[in-house]
């Protein structure tokens, strides 16, 4: 099944934001939100946040799953509202906010949308100050029973990292996990690493999980939770398949570029910004066609 709706999920986790700015309150003793969605996205939680906690300064943590600007964008807002919020990402993403070029990249993709939005206040992505790097195998423990787990699942970008709630047998993994489209495919992510993508699904697809927390467009539970990753696992080697097909029947990268596009993004399968979209896509293409070239 797949919950589409924001709202309580189990007693410990939320469903904050909505089905884009996709984020999840964690709440033990310590409160813990996991991504922060775009820059636009900012009002919204920041107002879900004095919904669900009644104070928003009762948020302790706000963990980050990778760097993109669709997951980090507003949490330089939400650290302007909320002084004592600590940042919890993994080493590489560290690094990632410490590069100004990278940080550059985050803004203005958050920008373009803050354009569009005419918001009333200052969402702008300013940059981020990690507080503490989490490692593969790390626990947060927030009291009441309640852990998170670190996982380290790159491939999608080198910083991706999930967090595994054993009590709920609850994973949160962003794109690490592939990434619904409109008809309920699963859409590769493979940015940074094929190799390295699928051993991260493997092991996610070895984990014991009653929900899966996508990236954006609501949470997976049930059967649907458990069959989740193998599936994304299978469409993450056919679309592999599709791309090499298109190099030997001799296309060049821009070419195979524009073929998936008209396939994928033209036909309206994708509800993605545009320019996001492209950047993933030409990166997918291009390590699909550095395994060829080392073949
Ligand atoms: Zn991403």
């Amino acid at each position: 099944m797949l919950i589409s709706s924001t709202g309580e999920i189990t007693p410990r986790i939320f469903f904050l934001g909505n089905l884009v700015q996709q984020v999840f309150l964690i709440r033990g003793r310590e409160n813990a939100l996991i991504d922060a969605g775009m820059s636009i996205g900012g009002p919204l939680i920041l107002s879900d946040l004095k919904q669900y906690l009644g104070d928003e300064n009762l948020l302790h943590w706000n963990l980050l799953t990778h760097s993109h600007f669709d997951h980090a964008g507003s949490t330089p807002y939400l650290k302007r509202k909320i002084p004592g919020l600590k940042i919890g990402a993994s080493p590489v993403a560290s690094q990632v906010f410490q590069n100004p070029r990278a940080v550059e990249l985050i803004r203005s993709l958050n920008h373009d949308l803050e354009l569009a939005a005419h918001l009333d206040e200052n969402v702008a992505f300013t940059g981020i100050e990690v507080d503490r790097t989490l490692q593969a195998g790390d626990t947060l423990d927030l009291g009441k029973g309640v852990e998170i787990q670190v996982l380290a699942t790159p491939g999608h970008t080198r910083c991706s990292i999930s967090f595994y709630l054993p009590g709920d047998q609850a994973v949160f993994c962003a794109e690490a996990g592939g990434m619904p489209d409109r008809d309920g495919d699963i859409m590769p992510e493979f940015l940074a690493s094929l190799p390295d993508y699928i051993d991260s699904l493997e092991r996610l697809s070895r984990l014991p999980v009653q929900y899966v927390g996508l990236a954006h467009g609501g949470i997976v539970t049930g059967d649907e939770a458990r069959s989740y990753f193998s599936r994304s696992l299978d469409s993450t080697r056919s679309f592999q398949n599709e791309i090499t097909d298109l190099f030997r029947k001799g296309q060049e990268n821009r070419e195979v570029v524009r073929t998936l596009k008209e396939r994928y993004y033209d036909s309206g399968k994708i509800s993605q910004p545009y320019r996001a979209f492209m950047l993933n896509l030409e990166a997918m293409v291009k390590q699909v066609k550095e395994i060829l070239n080392a073949e």
